[in-house]
């Protein structure tokens, strides 16, 4: 199961190494690595290695990949001395999603604004 990846999906690309990525952190379930275009000083990704489209992909037989990937969104956080950040994972165009590969954003070091954008 965690071995299923997308041939056209620019995450999956990342994951089997086609792209180059800065990687932080990886397993076998899960890459982090910074964005390519930061939103804050602190701009990390948190991705699952299988193919999964958004959140709105997540059921019964695959949700146990976001709980990993929000562990680890709570170790590398610690690793980076961040105590405060945001996390935010964009689901569908309308939402603000441009890469269709579920990934949550990690954005610390700034003062943040409520509601968002
Ligand atoms: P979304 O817009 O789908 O919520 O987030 C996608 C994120 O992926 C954006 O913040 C964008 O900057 C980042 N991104 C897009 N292409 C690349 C890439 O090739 N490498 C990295 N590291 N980040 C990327
Ligand atoms: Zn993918």
């Amino acid at each position: 199961m965690f071995q299923t990846q997308d041939p056209n999906c620019l995450f999956c690309k990342i994951v089997k190494g086609e792209i180059p990525a800065n990687i932080i952190y990886q397993d076998e379930k899960c890459v982090a690595f910074y964005d390519i275009d930061p939103q804050a000083p602190v701009h990390f990704l948190v991705i699952p290695k299988v193919h999964i489209g958004s959140c709105g992909e997540l059921n019964e037989s695959n949700s146990v990949i976001a709980g990993h990937c929000l562990e680890v969104i709570s170790k590398m956080t610690k690793e980076l001395g961040v105590t405060d950040f945001r996390v935010v994972s964009n689901c569908g165009e309308q939402a603000g999603q441009s890469v269709p590969h579920l990934h949550f954003h990690v954005l610390a070091g700034r003062d943040m604004t409520w509601p968002p954008g």
